[in-house]
């Protein structure tokens, strides 16, 4: 394995960390006071007029791996979420210019039935700080949010050496897929 590599395998794995800290803080101080997704009649994640997340690359090569490498998953489902992928950004005319946080979509890792594929391991800051809540008082506080958001811009960069670029989830997993692309016939 190259340092390279190695270096990006470490990031992956801080990414991946730094998530589930953010999913216990969350959960621990305000999963109680929200609604359970698990039971929700319309899940926000397959609503196109409402989901705008946005990621950098680290977060989509965190998610391919996770689904690569997760034994319910594997390759397949990896091509199935990237042709979502694509298939989301024709639909919804999702471009890297202008503004991109008014574009929305359906999140290509959402699955009906089974939820937020990488739910566990490879999660956005933004996905983990929503929830539904009956007080508006009872919401999360957004400062961690900010904070962790940062860190993993952070460590985007240390990665690929440039600045962090933030785009639509299907945006990075189709760019991800080109790049592999090119990798594999070069
Ligand atoms: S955050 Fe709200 S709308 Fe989204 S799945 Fe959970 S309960 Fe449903
Ligand atoms: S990444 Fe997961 S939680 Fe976030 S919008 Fe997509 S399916 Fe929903």
């Amino acid at each position: 394995m190259g340092q390279s590599a190695r270096g990006k395998g470490r990031a992956l794995a801080r990414l991946r960390r730094l998530k589930q800290w953010f999913a216990r803080y969350i959960g621990k101080n305000y999963g109680h006071l929200a609604a359970d997704c698990a039971i929700c009649p319309t899940p926000c994640c397959s609503d196109a007029q409402f989901v705008n997340v946005h990621i950098v690359r680290l977060e989509a090569e965190a998610m391919v791996e996770t689904l690569r490498r997760s034994p319910q998953h594997g390759p397949d489902k990896v091509r199935a979420v990237q042709a979502r992928a694509r298939a989301a950004i024709a639909r919804y005319g999702l471009t890297e210019t202008g503004d991109t946080f008014a574009q929305t979509y359906a999140c290509p890792l959402f699955e009906p039935g089974v939820g937020c594929l990488v739910h566990w391991k490879a999660k956005p800051a933004a996905c983990i700080q929503h929830g539904c809540y009956e007080r508006w008082e009872d919401l999360p506080e957004t400062g961690t949010q900010r904070a962790v958001e940062q860190r993993v811009a952070a460590l985007d960069e240390a990665v690929y050496a440039a600045p962090a670029v933030w785009l639509p989830i299907p945006l990075w997993i189709a760019k991800l897929e080109e790049a592999e692309g090119h990798q594999s016939s070069s």
